[in-house]
């Protein structure tokens, strides 16, 4: 069982900050770390290679730093790492950025199953899982909370839906992305930090991946950022002041008033 966990370096949230004059995120001194739900899709990874044998490869696309993100995934249980990272996939939007990942899963001998987490910290859009399944045109489940077993060349998942849950099969290879429910992610282990701090870490550019430029980053993005604003608050309702015990003395006056009590 041969895995490809697709990980995002993400600033961590309550260091978000916008430029107000571009609109773009002001990355500069802010603290990264893996995206939180990426961590469940390594752990996954790891959990099905004990399961199943096979091995965890991690592919990320970002800037230099994100080789940082790649050794702490080794510690935790990855047996390799491979960073996409050319001044070409600046600015990629989704897609761009689904396109990109796909050529390096595509560049692998053999994979049956890619693993991405629900969605960022940052991003949000939950877009590129099902964007690189519909690329490398293999079967897509969303929001899987366990995955029951793999036989033969088929995969039998669980997936959360609003009132309760699904189970699916897929053949393999396919794209899933996870939910924090799937499992308790662990802490790196000793040898796998030793590990790290040795392991190679492949840079492949677009060149290496055999792509054309125009397809990557903003070049071969459809959508662009026109505009990034925060909504203006409005104050529809009515704000009781004074002790808390005054404020629901307050309410519940005010809920009589009405009729709704
Ligand atoms: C409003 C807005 C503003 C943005 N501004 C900027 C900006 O200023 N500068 C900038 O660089 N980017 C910016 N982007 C981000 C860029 O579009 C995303 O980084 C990228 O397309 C991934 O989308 P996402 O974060 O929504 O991923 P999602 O679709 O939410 O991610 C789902 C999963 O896909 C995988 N994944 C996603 N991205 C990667 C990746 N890069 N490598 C490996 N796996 C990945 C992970 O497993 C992740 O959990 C912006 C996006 C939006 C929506």
């Amino acid at each position: 069982m041969n895995t490809v966990v697709c990980l995002k370096q993400v600033p961590d949230t309550g260091d978000v900050k916008i430029d107000p004059r571009t609109g773009t995120l002001i990355r500069e001194g802010i603290k990264n770390i893996i995206n939180p739900l990426d961590t469940y899709a390594l752990e996954e990874g790891v959990r099905l290679r004990e399961r199943y044998g096979g091995k965890v490869a991690v592919i990320s696309m970002g800037p230099p730093q994100v080789e940082a993100a790649l050794r702490e995934a080794i510690s935790l249980g990855a047996d390799e790492a491979v960073l996409l990272s050319d001044r070409a996939f600046a600015g990629a939007d989704t897609w761009a950025t689904a396109f990109t990942l796909a050529a390096a899963v595509n560049k692998r001998a053999e994979y049956d199953l890619v693993i991405c987490g629900q969605q960022t910290l940052d991003g949000d859009t939950g877009q590129v899982g099902p964007e690189l399944a519909e690329i490398l045109d293999i079967s897509f489940v969303a929001y899987v909370s366990q995955v029951e077993e793999v036989t033969g060349r088929h995969l039998r998942v669980r997936r959360l839906v609003e009132d309760g849950y699904e189970i699916i099969e897929a053949p393999l290879p396919a794209v899933i992305t996870v939910v924090k429910e799937i499992n308790l992610p662990r802490l790196p282990s000793l040898r796998g930090i030793t590990r790290s701090k040795s392991a190679a870490i492949p840079v492949l550019t677009a060149k290496d991946l055999g792509l054309d430029e125009s397809l990557v980053g903003l070049a071969g993005s459809f959508t662009r950022v026109v505009k990034l604003f925060s909504p203006e608050r409005t104050c529809s309702g009515e704000i009781f002041q004074g002790e808390a015990e005054n404020q629901v003395d307050c309410l519940i006056g005010r809920l009589k008033d009405t009729g709704i009590i």
